[in-house]
């Protein structure tokens, strides 16, 4: 997700009139050059986060489980810890109407960085998406499995490259549903609250329909700005700054629309990082066959730059916290 319920709700109605459109549309770039090793293994990532047999990775059901227990043993695989005695953080997801509580799992890993003190960053995307619907798989290619697995071909790349402020890995569970799993973990936080430098959330950034990858929260930590603008030098897709501010139209504020929110909530600078609406948001039609593995390559780039930035200037974003 990364627009209000209302939207979400109306996107849903309007998906039943487009999919069959959806179901004829598709297929690949043929004409491309053969990728190297480092795309192709993302692609394969996706393909494998966005297959079928996730069914969808709604929070609570077995498809969600099978989601987390892939992206566990990515983690493993990769050498990252887990956040404390276990990766798997469970909470409470809270039902609007009658039916009962379910549980929800967030996934949590930590990289050390080699000065081992000072401020932290929470790298974060989000596994759930929609589900099955009308017997229809919502696969959720592009929301959010790009953005879980841009954080696991970072994690790579930070145990080979270590950082100097710890970062922790958040796959959060249940941001469909109203951003739960990032609530429960600033409310029950596996690290203190005040420990946290920034957020940074990756949530739909492999679509490239709109041409360009916006960059959200620049406006409410004004410092950031120079520093997301100095890691896009020599970014291979277009960076845009804004979806940040009151005076946009509804649902083109992106403050609160994905996870970043909750961080926001409790005055923690953020960046967010995600593409504009495409034909297939929160449509079975999110497929990975329809992701440009170019851009999708540019962005992950984009956000490992970024990462480094951020993690260079860390102690100064820190002292940047709003009082909320
Ligand atoms: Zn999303």
């Amino acid at each position: 997700m990364r627009r209000t319920t209302m939207l979400s709700a109306l996107a849903l109605v309007l998906c039943s009139v487009a999919r069959s459109v959806d179901a004829q549309s598709g297929g690949t770039s043929s004409a491309s050059p053969a990728p190297d090793a480092t795309t192709s293994r993302l692609m394969q990532r996706l393909h494998a986060l966005a297959a079928d047999s996730m069914e969808g990775r709604r929070a609570g059901t077995p498809g969600a489980a099978r989601a987390r227990r892939w992206l566990i043993a990515e983690l493993r695989a990769i050498g990252v810890e887990p956040m404390g005695t276990s990766y798997e953080h469970p909470f409470v997801i809270r039902t609007r109407n009658a039916s009962p509580d379910t549980n929800g799992v967030n996934v949590v890993a930590r990289i050390k960085g080699t000065a081992g003190s000072g401020p932290a960053l929470v790298l974060s995307a989000h596994y759930d998406h929609l589900g099955i619907r009308n017997g229809e798989v919502f696969n959720g290619a592009d929301d959010d499995a790009s953005g879980c697995v841009t954080l696991l071909m970072i994690a790579e790349r930070l145990m080979r490259e270590r950082p100097t402020h710890d970062v922790i890995l958040t796959f959060f569970d249940a941001e469909e549903s109203g951003l739960q799993g990032a609530r429960a973990f600033v409310a029950n936080p596996p690290l203190p609250l005040s420990t946290i430098g920034m957020n940074l959330n990756l949530d739909m950034v492999s679509r490239q329909d709109a041409g360009a990858l916006w960059v959200a929260g620049t406006s409410h930590t004004p410092m950031l700005k120079s520093v997301a603008e100095s890691a896009a030098n020599g970014a291979r897709v277009t960076i845009r700054f804004g979806h940040d501010t009151k005076d946009l139209k509804p649902g083109d504020d992106w403050t609160n629309s994905s996870d970043h929110g909750a961080f926001h909530a409790r005055g923690i600078p953020f960046l967010y990082l995600g593409v504009e609406d495409h034909p297939d948001y929160h449509k079975a039609g999110d497929e990975a066959h329809k992701v440009d593995p170019t851009f999708f390559r540019g962005t992950m780039e984009y956000a490992y730059a970024l990462l480094r930035r951020v993690d260079a200037a860390l102690p100064d974003i820190a002292r940047a916290r709003r009082t909320p």
